[in-house]
């Protein structure tokens, strides 16, 4: 359990608010304002309970003060997303961010500028915790991308200050609790994606939770090449075979469903539209390469999913970037889409590619829970502890 707004009084308080303000500024304008639109109703809730909010985020890496990564043109787009003036400091920490803090009224909103200006942020350095802390009375997190790291902006000040999840971070945190620690079974996770050695701990903490793992993508072929079927040319990790066996040997003395694809795409090049044909998994070509799953297996992870009440989906089924290798990835997303708008099954999804391939599919918008917080989700299906998460759990 993490405490959220709803236990914090921030009226008449300075709130320092951790957002993640990290998407591309174009010609001094910020061009997606998604991300702002979700810590929206933080921010709104706050200042309309007459605290002074005032936001910290990260920019890019800069190495020190770069105005290119300033997050200046970020409080003019916040406002327009808000409807109300941002104000904005160009410091997170010292006189000019103590002044403008100063000069706020309840329900007022500050942007400070870029925390990774200063190289307390990525050190966690104590005396930056403290130069942060000394501009706010309660701290609120609504960030869950940066989650994981164990920053000055995210972790260190949460010990120094009352420390809240936002209501955006409480939402993502609640959705993948439910799934992971108390889920409705059968719990189905489908691992996908480039290769098994980024995804090692990933696998190992989802086959201690889950009922049934299918396995796709480009880590499948190092699964089928483990169990003796030849994958001819396709992306495969030959040092990961006998991981790969044991990976299945616990999995069945644990009882766990593995499914693998039982055929395949294949084409002789690594291109858009190449020429390609469906192969069953035993009869792939010395020069061809795998880069979709084949009809029977998109058939069989269908029928799958029928029978499940969870899933949690990390990594596309095939390169996914590259038509029509995509088609795997767009029926299966489909079918999950349409059982959970059925209310059928609970279906969280996350990870950069993961995330825009179930975008191309039109199928996000259904899923229960889409996380757009890449390294953050993959530390959490590792089961990793987060710091910016533990920071706010009740002890
Ligand atoms: P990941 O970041 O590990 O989730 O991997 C995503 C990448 O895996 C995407 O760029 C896909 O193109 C790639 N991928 C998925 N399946 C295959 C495959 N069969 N062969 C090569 N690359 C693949």
């Amino acid at each position: 359990m993490f405490r959220t707004l709803d236990e914090a009084d921030v009226r008449g308080k300075r709130v320092l608010v951790r957002v993640d303000l990290n998407v591309p500024v174009e010609n001094g304008k910020v061009a997606d304002t998604t991300r702002i639109e979700r810590v929206a109703p933080t921010i709104r809730e706050i200042a309309d309970k007459g605290g002074k909010v005032i936001l910290l985020s990260h920019f890019g890496r800069p190495k020190g003060p770069d105005p290119k990564q300033s997050l200046k043109p970020f409080a003019p787009a916040i406002a327009a997303v808000l409807k109300r003036p941002v104000a904005f400091a160009d410091d997170c920490i010292g006189e000019r961010a103590a002044a403008a803090v100063n000069a706020m009224k309840p329900g007022d909103v500050l942007c400070l500028e870029n925390t990774r200006f200063h190289p307390g942020e990525e050190r966690n350095d104590p005396a930056f915790v403290a130069q942060l802390a000394a501009l706010g009375d309660i701290f609120v997190n609504d960030a869950f991308s940066v989650a994981h790291r164990a920053h000055a902006s995210v972790e260190g000040i949460g010990h120094r200050l009352p420390a809240y999840a936002g209501r955006t971070m409480q939402d993502e945190l609640e959705a993948l609790t439910k799934v992971l620690q108390s889920p409705i079974r059968p719990l189905a996770a489908i691992v996908g994606g480039a290769k098994v050695s980024t995804k090692l701990d990933l696998l190992g903490n989802l086959l201690a939770k889950v009922d049934i793992l299918i396995i796709g993508g480009g880590m499948a072929n190092t699964f089928l090449a483990a169990r003796g079927n030849s994958v001819g040319k396709s992306l495969c990790e030959r040092d990961l075979l006998p991981t790969a066996r044991e990976i299945m040997a616990q999995a069945k003395a644990k009882g766990r469903e593995v499914v693998l694809p039982v055929d395949a795409v294949v084409a002789k090049t690594f291109a858009a539209n190449a020429p390609s044909r469906v192969a069953a998994v035993d009869s792939v070509g010395s020069d061809e390469m795998i880069l979709d799953i084949g009809p029977r297996s998109i058939d069989h992870v269908c029928s799958v999913l029928a029978r499940v009440k969870t899933l949690v989906w990390n990594g596309p089924f095939g390169a996914f970037e590259l038509e029509p290798f995509d088609i795997g990835t767009i029926e299966v997303a489909e079918a999950a889409a349409e059982l959970t708008a059925a209310g059928k099954i609970i279906t969280v999804a996350g990870g950069g590619d993961t995330v825009a391939a179930l975008n191309a599919a039109g199928a996000a918008g259904r899923f229960t829970c889409v996380s757009t917080a890449g390294g953050a989700f993959l530390e959490w299906l590792e089961g990793k502890p987060l710091p910016g998460v533990e920071v706010l759990r009740i002890r």
